[in-house]
């Protein structure tokens, strides 16, 4: 979480986010009705290797995506401003 981010999408923003976790409950369904014949009582917030499996939504642009998506533009974009080859703008 303490990484910069960049939108991978609009490219344009870096600074407001939301934090978006999933929640998930079990359901059994009837295969030829569609019927829900069971479901579970309680949402449970879906972990990923013991974390919470958070993805991010730009505020710009509304795209979401896993978190690691904007970690990476931002350090593409970063690697990008060091090597001063094909200036741009
Ligand atoms: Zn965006």
């Amino acid at each position: 979480m303490e990484q910069p981010y960049l939108c991978p999408v609009c490219r344009d923003n870096r600074q407001d986010f939301l934090q978006v976790y999933k929640l998930a409950r079990e359901i059994r369904k009837d295969p030829e009705t569609g019927a829900i014949l069971y479901a579970a009582d309680e949402w449970e917030a879906l972990t990923r290797d013991g974390r919470l499996d958070i993805e991010i939504r730009c505020q710009l642009c509304d795209h979401s995506a896993p978190e690691i998506d904007f970690v990476r533009a931002a350090r593409r974009d970063m690697e990008r401003a060091v090597r001063p080859r094909g200036r741009r703008a």
